[in-house]
This record gives structure tokens, C-alpha cells and sequence, in this order.
């Protein structure tokens, strides 16, 4: 799967590759979906959500930029793959994570992570970010919100990243934003479709 990653341009850096090979993506799937934990697809997890194609999630930890102890705001835990991958590029991560039973389904799937201990999951509305860690030097979200939540931007440094797609509740597209001293500057990276953003700052449950 690596080697294909690397291969097809979504796998960059050496620091990415690392983590990809650090990090055994069939620890984060169902035992029923072991089979297809190799596939570049998103696959199911339960609770209408999925964990992301090994392609987008390399896409995304390359526009992120992470450096060796960053401090990174996850929203969406899901499985608890990226944030694992994350942690084995040398950042803390802090994940939120709005289902109980996902919260529980990522721990476990965890144990067998070399870089777990840098992991620290919690339960909760993400599109709030999470104050009580702020301010953050990354944060990603991996769900899809219909703007910016104003608290993210607000809980990033200055020259700090987030992305985050931007748009409905199917398609969006990938935005990439820096926290300058006065405002934000952002670019959008393209299309993506993404499992939405269930909270204030995100989509209704319907
Ligand atoms: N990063 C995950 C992984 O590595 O498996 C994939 C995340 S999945 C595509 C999106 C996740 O966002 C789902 O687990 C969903 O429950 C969660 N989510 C949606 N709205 C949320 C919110 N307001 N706060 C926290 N998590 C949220």
C-alpha cells in the first residue's frame, strides 16, 4: 500500500512514509473489512462513518506540513488511524470525536500503535475545536463542514495550518488555510467528499 502511495505522488516526505509504515491500517478497520484495509478506499466503521482512503488521508498530512513536536487538533476521530499516523510524525495529538462508541472503537484500536501515548481522545462537539488545549500549531478536521468554524481559527497559532473540507454534506472541497497576524489566507486544494460535520459550527443531524 505504501509503496503505491509513494508511487501514484499522494506520499511526498519521508516523514509520511514513515508513519504509513509505522502504522498497519488493518488495526483500524472491523474485522469483517481486514480484507480491504490494504485498498486505497474509504471503508465503513460503523455509525454511518468511515475511515478515509489511504490516498486522502496521505494528501491531507502532506498539505498539514507537521514538524516534530506540533501540537495538532484532530475533529473526527472515526478509527483513530490519522491520528496514530500523526503521532508517528512526532506531534501530540489531541482528537475529538462527537460518538461514544467511536471514541471506545478508536482506543482500541490503538493499543497496538507504536506512538499511542501521544494520542489523547476526547468526547465531544469538534466543530468547537477544543479550548481547553488551545492554542494548536495544526488542526485537521476529517469530516465536512459547511464554513470555517470560527473557534478553530481562533484556537490555531499565528502561522499555523488547518485544513479542513469546506461544503454539503456529500462533496466538498479541501481547503487549506494559514493563520497570518491579521486574518487568514486560504487556497483550496480541490475536491473531496467527506462524512459530514454533525455540531453547532457544522451540519444539522437529520
Ligand atoms: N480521521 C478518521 C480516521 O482516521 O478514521 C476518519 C474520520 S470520519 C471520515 C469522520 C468522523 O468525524 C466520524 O467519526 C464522525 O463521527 C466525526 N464527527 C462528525 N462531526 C463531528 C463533530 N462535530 N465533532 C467531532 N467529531 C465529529
Amino acid at each position: 500500500m505504501v509503496a503505491l502511495l509513494e508511487r501514484d505522488g499522494y506520499i511526498k516526505s519521508e516523514k509520511v512514509k514513515r508513519a504509513f509504515e509505522l502504522v498497519d491500517r488493518a488495526n483500524f478497520v472491523p474485522e469483517d473489512k481486514r480484507p480491504y484495509a490494504y485498498f486505497d478506499e474509504p471503508l465503513p466503521i460503523g455509525h454511518a462513518q468511515t475511515i478515509s482512503a489511504p490516498s486522502m488521508v496521505a494528501i491531507m498530512l502532506e498539505l498539514l506540513e507537521i514538524e516534530e513536536d506540533n501540537k495538532i487538533l484532530e475533529v473526527g476521530t472515526g478509527s483513530g488511524y490519522n491520528a496514530c499516523l500523526m503521532a508517528c510524525m512526532g506531534a501530540e495529538v489531541i482528537s475529538v470525536e462527537r460518538i461514544p462508541a467511536l471514541r471506545d472503537f478508536a482506543r482500541k484500536n490503538m493499543e497496538k500503535c507504536p506512538c499511542k501515548d501521544k494520542v489523547r481522545i476526547f468526547l465531544g462537539d469538534g466543530s468547537m475545536g477544543y479550548k481547553a488545549e488551545a492554542p494548536y500549531d495544526r488542526i485537521i478536521v476529517t469530516c465536512g463542514a459547511p464554513d470555517i468554524p470560527p473557534p478553530l481559527i481562533e484556537q490555531l497559532k499565528v502561522g499555523g495550518i488547518l485544513i479542513i473540507p469546506i461544503g454539503g454534506t456529500f462533496f466538498q472541497e479541501l481547503y487549506v488555510v494559514k493563520k497570518k497576524e491579521k486574518g487568514i489566507e486560504k487556497r483550496i486544494w480541490g475536491d473531496v467528499a467527506f462524512v459530514p460535520l454533525i455540531g453547532k459550527y457544522g451540519h444539522r443531524w437529520t
